[in-house]
């Protein structure tokens, strides 16, 4: 069995070569909670539902968010009828979100996502990292933002001076699954906004120094591959570097799989990391997803 912690972009395409490599029967997927939210009188799981989509081969990848050739009458009826959304949500995408909402009126998050993912057809076990709403505020030079008035209105354009969140209890079963993996794969996601969530679970960090992990870095030379990680890691002050990334796992993580541009880095990384892989760590296309997989899978 292996576990993969999982944010929203970096990560799920990962997951796409992962999935083709191992038996989906055996792998768990940890995803980040912390952005969850109402919009629109629908619960939006961003992450929960790029991850579920990626498993389902249904996911946009021009966005790695919501549905491949989704349509948008309700979003533009919506717009035109006075009520215009922050969110741009699809058609179809729309439909499990409703379904995610009343599923919620009766069940808890990690029951609603094993029922979604079942629909899906998808084997992995699919685990939000709480079923709890967490309080996540974006401190900026422009004042206090929400994540998603940040990330959208915004643009991830204003300063960011801190990241405050709230903490929450992990859902049923994360600690077990991450001890009982023969090894945990923290994929190259935003460490800020869709790892350090996961992280400070109560007990994740004790269960990950019991099993092996890998982390693959989403930082390639000075600067996120995409998305404001680099903004937020700057605002924490934390080096915007592979190193700075590495400083963050190092209390756990085995094996840091660094770009071919960042080799300059492996000395430096290694002395508080015990192995660091070097590599091609840009996944532009199924061939560079199950590559990276495969290196991760054989070392593991
Ligand atoms: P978010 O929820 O949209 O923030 O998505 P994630 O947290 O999963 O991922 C965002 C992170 O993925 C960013 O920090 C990117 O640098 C990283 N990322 C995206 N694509 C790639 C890629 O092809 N390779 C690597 N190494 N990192 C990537």
């Amino acid at each position: 069995m292996i576990t993969v912690l999982s944010g929203g972009t970096g990560t799920p395409k990962l997951l796409q070569g992962i999935k083709e490599l191992v038996d989906n029967d055996e792998l768990n997927i940890i995803v980040n909670t912390l952005e969850n939210e109402y919009f629109s009188g629908v619960y939006v799981s961003a992450d929960i539902d790029t991850v579920l989509y990626t498993m389902a081969d249904m996911i946009n990848e021009e966005f790695w968010y919501g549905v491949r050739d989704d349509t948008f009458i309700t979003h533009e009826r919506l717009n035109e009828i006075g009520t215009p959304e922050l969110l741009r949500i699809g058609d179809i995408d729309r439909a499990t979100k409703i379904q995610k909402t009343l599923l919620l009126e009766n069940h808890p998050l990690d029951e609603v996502v094993k029922i979604q993912a079942r629909n899906m057809g998808i084997k992995a076990n699919i685990m939000p990292m709480s079923n709890e709403n967490s309080d996540i505020k974006i401190v900026t030079d422009i004042g206090e933002l929400e994540f998603h008035d940040f990330l959208i209105k915004h643009q991830s354009e204003p300063e960011v001076l801190d990241v405050v969140f709230s903490e929450v209890a992990p859902a049923p079963g994360i600690i077990e699954v991450i001890k009982n993996s023969k090894a945990v794969i923290i994929g190259p996601s935003n460490p800020i906004t869709s790892i350090l969530p996961i992280l400070s679970l109560d007990g994740v960090r004790e269960a990950l120094k019991e099993t092996h992990v890998v982390a693959v870095s989403p930082i390639i030379g000075n600067d996120s591959v995409s998305g404001p990680a680099s903004k937020f890691m700057k605002a924490l002050g934390i080096p915007v570097s592979s190193v700075g990334v590495a400083s963050l796992y190092k209390d756990f993580l085995n094996n840091f799989v660094i770009d071919d541009k960042d080799s300059d880095l492996k000395e430096e990384i290694e002395n508080f990391i015990d192995e660091v892989t070097v590599t091609n760590t840009i996944m532009k296309n199924l061939d560079d997803k199950k590559k990276l997989s495969e290196l991760i899978l054989n070392n593991i």
